[in-house]
């Protein structure tokens, strides 16, 4: 599959590849030197004892020292069995070679000298020749197996070309070597179509024919890259381009496997003329994270394919992610919604005794794969899309039953905040969700908070302001959130039916950094109070910043130094240990 024809590549990277996922255990070439001197100095000390007529004396036996030409021997015979096992075919060559280089001195001794002692030895001679054949025969046929499975383990089986481990086998080796290549991401355009029409069978000649397209393309050297081609599943298939001088290089080769395409397919009887959109991203120079590097190819091929101009490459750019990325957050967010997934997080909120208030309810997704998304990522994007309500009614709609059910049973006097986007709160049946939202949970309206943020309401001023002032009648109060962040004017607070006013995590931050920070925050808690309004800090998480917080007249403190958002269970237990009280 690899285009090697520069010939600097021995062997070939593939090949090293597959090495690399099926490494055999070699033995040092050491053992092997050792193995034969071994063999040399015992075949030695063989012909000196069987000639000799000396004896060694042990207390009283006296033992002849011919007796320890069959011990030698047997080492000897030991060692080259060793070399073929352990060294494959050089090992069993060597050992046939030293065998019969020895067998002649034991024969000649047998026939020549008449030296019967020797006899034995000829016979262990020749069975170690037919030990060491079957060895070899075996070794031989374990290696073509081992071969078979090397090659299944990175190839595609419909295709033939290498897969996605092949691929990624190769991707690190470049990494390692710190090698330019570019990362082409490959989607055939419009192939459901074809499968969904024709059937898999269809579906199926139709990559294979690609498949071969391209693995010829890629061996015939024609692109003057080195190009590696593999198939990743689906129609989904990767190019790495290598040894290009720059990016012209890198289109010119694309083009190359694009143009491969454009000739009829005809499988079935039916013509087929397929394209394929082609994106690409180029390491280190973009990234040097295999994994960003992989992203980034995608979302340019996405491009391509949305694009669905007559050009079907595209080169990674930075702003592709940014749409790229609402793109998949989106879908998270879908899939979420539809399985209804959404789940939700308490964090307390106390007065300045650490007695609880009660709660925020934070809204928690997971994607596919059970990995967390944070909300700083879904939400801006649920409005973005204009998903946010419906996100906002899960998170109601769950958090208020789990809420409304642990007031039966604590009788707890805490309130619950939830987050309203504007958007939401802009919808014409957003009162009758609320009002809704307390019948269900058995929420008395004045334990129910609606957490509202400041920077958006002044946009569409009078409408929030009838819907708030609806809520309120209904006896639910009414917070606003993230303050200081947005357009605070004291004119518009003064007007504002709000009940609580939540300072901006950030001014808390500063808070201690500087006199004036710190006056600035005491004087959004001195005016809320003259507005009316009590004041709960947020995100609060050192001694120091509750102090000056208390020193204020602050009321309430929300941050991780009392509590993080906990698991419902976490902040059942909570409650249940405050109303024992
Ligand atoms: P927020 O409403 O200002 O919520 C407070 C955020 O600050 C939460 O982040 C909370 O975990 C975090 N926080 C609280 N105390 C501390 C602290 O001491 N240190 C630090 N570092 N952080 C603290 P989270 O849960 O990530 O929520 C982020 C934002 O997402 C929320 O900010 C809110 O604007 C939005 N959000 C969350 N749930 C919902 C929802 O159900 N609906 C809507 N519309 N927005 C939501
Ligand atoms: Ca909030
Ligand atoms: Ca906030």
């Amino acid at each position: 599959m690899m285009n090697d024809k520069t010939g600097d590549q021995k062997p070939g990277i593939l090949a090293h590849t597959v090495d690399n996922i099926m490494t055999r255990r070699k033995m040092p070439v050491s053992v092997f030197i050792v193995l034969m001197v071994l063999y040399i100095v015992t075949n030695m000390v063989v012909s000196r004892v069987a000639g000799s007529q000396g004896v060694i004396r042990i207390s009283d036996s006296v033992i002849p020292l011919q007796t320890f030409a069959g011990v030698f021997s047997s080492m000897a015979n030991i060692c080259v069995i060793f070399m073929a096992v352990y060294f494959g075919k050089p090992g069993f060559f060597a050992a046939l070679a030293l065998i019969l280089i020895n067998m002649p001195g034991v024969i000649m001794g047998v026939v020549v000298r008449h030296n019967f002692n020797s006899l034995p030895g000829v016979f262990t001679n020749i069975l170690t020749i037919i030990t060491i054949i079957i060895i070899f025969i075996n070794n031989e046929r374990l290696n073509r197996t081992q071969d078979r499975i090397r090659e299944q383990a990175v190839t595609d089986m419909l295709t033939g070309l290498p897969n996605r481990f092949a691929c990624l086998e190769l991707v690190k080796e470049l990494e390692r070597r710190k090698e330019t290549y570019a990362f082409v991401g490959i989607n055939l355009n419009g192939f459901k179509s074809i499968n969904d029409t024709m059937g898999f069978t269809a579906g199926n000649e139709v990559l294979k024919e690609v498949a071969s397209r391209w693995k010829h393309l890629a061996e015939s050297g024609e692109t003057r890259t080195l190009d590696f081609i593999a198939r990743m599943g689906g129609d989904e298939f990767v190019l790495l381009v290598r040894k290009f001088q720059d990016e012209e290089d890198i289109v010119r080769t694309i083009r190359k496997y694009e143009k491969a395409l454009g000739e009829r397919l005809t499988i079935d009887g039916c013509d087929f003329f397929i394209s394929a959109s082609f994106g690409f991203s180029i390491f280190p120079t973009d990234t040097a994270d295999r994994e960003a590097l992989y992203s980034y190819a995608d979302a340019a091929m996405h491009e391509a394919k949305r694009a669905n101009s007559s050009d079907h490459i595209r080169r990674f750019t930075r702003d592709m992610l940014k749409e790229d990325h609402i793109l998949e957050v989106e879908g998270k967010i879908r899939t979420a919604l539809q399985n209804d997934t959404f789940f939700f997080h308490l964090q307390p909120q106390y007065d300045m005794d650490h007695r609880l208030r009660g709660f925020e309810a934070l809204a928690r997704m997971r994607d596919e794969n059970g990995n967390i998304v944070s909300p700083g990522e879904f939400i801006p994007v649920a409005e973005k899309v204009g998903l946010i309500d419906q996100v906002d009614s899960a998170i109601f709609r769950k958090s208020a039953a789990f809420f409304g059910d642990l007031l039966k049973i604590s009788k707890a006097d805490i309130t619950l905040s939830i987050n309203a986007s504007v958007r939401h709160l802009m919808k014409n049946d957003f009162l009758d969700e609320v009002r809704d939202l307390l019948k269900n949970s058995g929420i008395p309206a004045e334990q129910l908070e609606i957490e509202i943020t400041e920077s958006i309401m002044i946009e569409s001023m009078e409408k929030a302001l009838y819907c708030i002032n609806e809520i309120k009648k209904m006896g639910v109060k009414i917070a606003i959130d993230d303050f200081g962040t947005g357009y605070s004017s004291l004119s518009y607070l003064n007007n504002f039916p709000a009940n609580l006013l939540k300072i901006d995590k950030s001014f808390i931050d500063k808070m201690n950094s500087s006199d004036s920070s710190k006056q600035y925050v005491a004087s959004i808690i001195s005016i809320g109070h003259i507005m009316g309004f009590d004041v709960i800090s947020e995100g609060v998480e050192e001694p120091d910043q509750l102090e000056t917080l208390r020193a204020a007249g602050c009321d309430y403190i929300q941050g991780y130094i009392w509590g993080r958002p906990l698991p419902q269970e976490e902040a059942e237990k909570i409650v249940l240990e405050f109303a024992g009280e």
